[in-house]
């Protein structure tokens, strides 16, 4: 049999564009994001986390015919009121990359760039959504480039936040998410290093056991992402990578 080829969906903020956002384009609306997972189900795919993925890269166990993995970056309040609805609706999983030391707080570094101020999830919110089911990877300690950081703050926005939540939650978090995403090649081997199973990278496309797992592909998924181009992202990301 073929192996498989996963595609894994990056979504950030759920809700309408707000007016004076630096990044409107990480806005997908409650409506839209729930019209996403009925076309994933009636396309075929299936659901996976990103942990079931990684086993079945490394032959543990069997992967679905088309599994997708649906993860948000950075761990916004509006995940907890407008996609876990959705996602529970569905029984689909999903792995949330939380910035460790702004847990409970807000954006401050989209605002440091003129962002508007969107809150973060509560602890409270987070432990809601881990009984339901939902995955929490890092996103770093801070959300810095990290490219720009020294050696020794990479290091500990990579395993440091690794440590923190793993404090938080009493368990091993064994995915990571670089903030940005270009130019951190140089942090893969970090990311292996610290202890993570899997990173996303920025790359384009669809992933298997070849793909370097330190560098997951992702499908950037965004307002203007209407159902017909959500269906051809799809098909794009499978047919090839870049
Ligand atoms: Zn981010």
């Amino acid at each position: 049999m073929r192996e498989p080829k996963a595609l894994i969906l990056m979504y950030h903020r759920i809700g309408r564009v707000r007016r004076k956002s630096i990044v409107p384009a990480q806005y997908v609306t409650a409506g839209a994001f729930s019209r996403h997972l009925r076309l994933l189900r009636r396309l075929g795919f299936e659901g996976v986390s990103l942990a079931r993925l990684k086993d079945g890269f490394e032959e543990r166990a069997p992967l679905p015919a088309r599994p997708v993995a649906i993860t948000f970056d950075d761990g916004q309040r509006n995940f907890h009121t407008g996609a876990l609805p959705a996602l529970r609706a569905q029984g689909l999983p999903a792995t949330v990359f939380l910035v460790s030391n702004h847990i409970g707080g807000s954006n401050v570094w989209d605002q440091a760039d003129g962002d508007v101020s969107e809150p973060l999830m509560t602890d409270a919110e987070i432990d809601e959504c881990a009984a339901a089911g939902i995955d929490f990877g890092s996103h770093t300690r801070s959300h810095p480039h990290l490219q720009s950081c020294s050696p020794e703050r990479r290091w500990e926005e990579i395993r440091g936040s690794k440590e923190a939540l793993e404090e938080r939650f009493g368990r091993p978090v064994d995915f990571f998410c670089y903030p940005y995403g270009h130019g951190v090649e140089e942090c893969h081997e970090l990311a292996r290093r610290a202890g993570y199973r899997g990173a996303t990278g920025c790359g384009k496309g669809f992933n298997d056991s070849a793909t370097n797992p330190y560098a997951w592909r992702r499908i950037f998924i965004r307002s203007d992402t209407f159902a017909p181009i959500f269906v051809y992202k799809l098909w794009r990301a499978l047919k090839r990578n870049r």
